[in-house]
């Protein structure tokens, strides 16, 4: 294989063919398309496809690390035998071990059902506003709200931080995550999941395309590995960049054809 994006991107071909791998990839606007409905966003067959086919080869571990629900994940790629890491990791399913969820999770549950409640009574149905509810956590989108209604939504949510100040608020560049007071990121995930496994020796990489992936970029650089940064905005600790989503799934094409038994 010539010219392939593993070659451009100067990873070293023969340590990814021949370590145990660990390859672990962010949801939305990494395998799935960013849509301007974020409940809209599906990820792509040929994605599933192929992280199928990575997950089926010896001494690889693929999994998918998100925001979303592990439950919406289950939806994604149900069957493919991979790694599901929801809300950040705080449920991590792994095939053959008993499903990981973080002990304080679940003691936050009811605190955030009541957070939804009332912030979705504070929107009202005339913002626009998204509120998705992932089970540990939730998430406002504001994006496709007008400008007149933006002091609504802001307003609302600035209600919620007073009512709930036990409860964690983060701005996002377009939307607001609501979180349980739980130290958390994917790096955690991701050092919580080589932990369950025994990955000691293995290669790690993982790719994400927004400001909640860094912990995780910087964690798999700690660990040797390879970290992978999609899409062009905002500066990264990711060592690699790729320029959109479609060199993923070149990505992916490389990376089952590097290890396919009979290479
Ligand atoms: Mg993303």
């Amino acid at each position: 294989m010539t010219n392939s994006l593993v070659d451009t991107l100067e990873l070293n071909r023969r340590r990814l063919k021949a370590s145990k791998l660990l390859a672990v990839f962010d949801r939305d606007g990494t395998l799935a398309p960013i849509t301007d409905d974020p409940r809209q966003a599906v990820v792509p067959r040929e994605v599933r496809d192929l992280l199928a086919r990575l997950a089926q080869a010896r001494g690889v571990k693929a999994g998918v690390l998100s925001a979303r629900s592990l439950r919406r994940l289950e939806g994604d790629f149900g069957g493919c035998n991979l790694i599901l890491a929801g809300n950040y990791g705080l449920e991590i399913y792994i095939p053959g071990h008993e499903q990981f969820r973080h002990p304080q999770a679940e003691r936050w549950r009811p605190l955030l059902v009541r957070a939804r409640d009332s912030l979705a009574e504070g929107l009202g149905a005339q913002t626009g506003a998204i509120l998705e509810d992932h089970g540990f956590s939730l998430c406002l989108h504001w994006h496709l709200t007008p400008a007149r209604m933006r002091g609504v939504v802001d307003g609302a949510v600035g209600s919620l931080a007073r009512d709930f100040p036990d409860l964690r608020v983060r701005c996002l560049p377009t939307s607001y995550e609501i979180w349980p007071p739980i130290d958390w990121d994917k790096s955690a995930s991701l050092d919580e999941i080589k932990k369950i496994c025994g990955l000691d020796d293995w290669l790690c990489l993982f790719a994400g395309d927004s400001e909640g992936d860094e912990p995780a970029f910087r964690w798999v650089n700690a660990q040797g590995g390879i970290s992978i940064r999609v899409g062009e905005k905002g500066d990264s600790a990711a060592t690699c960049r790729l320029q959109s989503q479609r060199q993923i799934v070149e990505l992916l094409r490389d990376l089952v054809a590097l290890r396919r038994p009979d290479r």
